[in-house]
C-alpha cells in the first residue's frame, strides 16, 4: 500500500464512521458519554478533507495532526498521536513484510499515551491483540479484528471513563476498542 492508496483508505474512513456512528454511539451511551460515534465521525470528517503528503510519513503526519486538532475526549489525542509517531517509520509502503513495524509503533504510542496495557478493556486490547497475532501471520482479516473487539466484552474496564462503571463495564464491548477495528482495517486490508 503506498500513499495513494493509504490516503483513499484514511479518507474512505470517513464513509465508514458514518455508517458505523450509531453502533459507536450505542457502545459509548452504555459504558461512557455517548459521544465516541460523533468524535470519530467528526475527525475522519476533517481527514477527508484536509489530508495531504505525497509520502507515506507525509500521509500519516497529517492524518495524525488532524485527528488531534479535531477529536475531543480521550479517544482523539490517542489516535493522532500514534498516527504522528507511525509517521516516523521510514517505508514508500505498508506491505506484508512491515504491517506488523505499524502496528507496533500504534500500540507502543497508545500505550505511552494512555498509560495503559493489556487487559483494561481500550483500544489498546486490539492493538496488542493484533500485534501478537501478525507474529504468526502476514496479515489480517476484519472478522479477527472484530474477534479481538468482540473480547473486551468480558473485561472490567479499569481505565478511561468506563471504569467509572466497574463491574457494570462488563458485558459490553468497549467502544474505542470497536473504531479501532475500522482504522486497523483501513491500514492492512490492502497489503
Ligand atoms: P471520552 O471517553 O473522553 O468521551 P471517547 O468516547 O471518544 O472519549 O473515547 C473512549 C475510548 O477511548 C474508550 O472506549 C477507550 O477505548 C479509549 N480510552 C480512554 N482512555 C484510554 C486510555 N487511558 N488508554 C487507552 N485507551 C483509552
Ligand atoms: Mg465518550
Ligand atoms: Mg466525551
Amino acid at each position: 500500500m503506498d500513499a495513494d492508496l493509504l490516503t483513499k483508505k484514511l479518507k474512505d474512513l470517513r464513509n465508514t464512521f458514518e455508517q458505523e456512528e450509531q453502533l459507536l454511539t450505542d457502545l459509548d451511551r452504555a459504558i461512557g458519554d455517548g459521544d465516541h460515534g460523533v468524535n470519530m465521525l467528526r475527525g475522519f470528517k476533517a481527514v477527508d478533507e484536509k489530508i495531504s503528503g505525497n509520502t507515506l510519513s507525509e500521509v500519516l503526519k497529517s492524518t495524525g495532526m488532524t485527528l488531534m486538532s479535531s477529536v475531543g475526549g480521550a479517544s482523539g489525542p490517542l489516535y493522532g498521536f500514534s498516527f504522528v509517531k507511525m509517521a516516523s517509520l521510514n517505508h514508500d509502503e505498508i506491505n506484508q513484510d512491515n504491517l506488523k513495524e505499524y502496528i507496533d509503533e500504534f500500540k507502543n504510542a497508545v500505550a505511552t499515551r494512555g498509560k495503559v496495557s493489556g487487559g483494561e478493556k481500550t483500544m489498546y486490547d486490539v492493538l496488542q491483540k493484533t500485534s501478537e497475532y501478525l507474529e504468526n501471520n502476514q496479515s489480517i482479516s476484519k472478522e479477527q479484528l472484530q474477534q479481538f473487539a468482540d473480547d473486551t466484552k468480558d473485561l472490567e474496564a479499569t481505565k478511561g471513563r468506563a471504569a467509572y462503571f466497574k463491574k457494570d463495564s462488563i458485558g459490553h464491548i468497549d467502544p474505542g476498542a470497536q473504531s479501532m477495528v475500522f482504522v486497523l482495517n483501513a491500514l492492512s486490508e490492502d497489503v
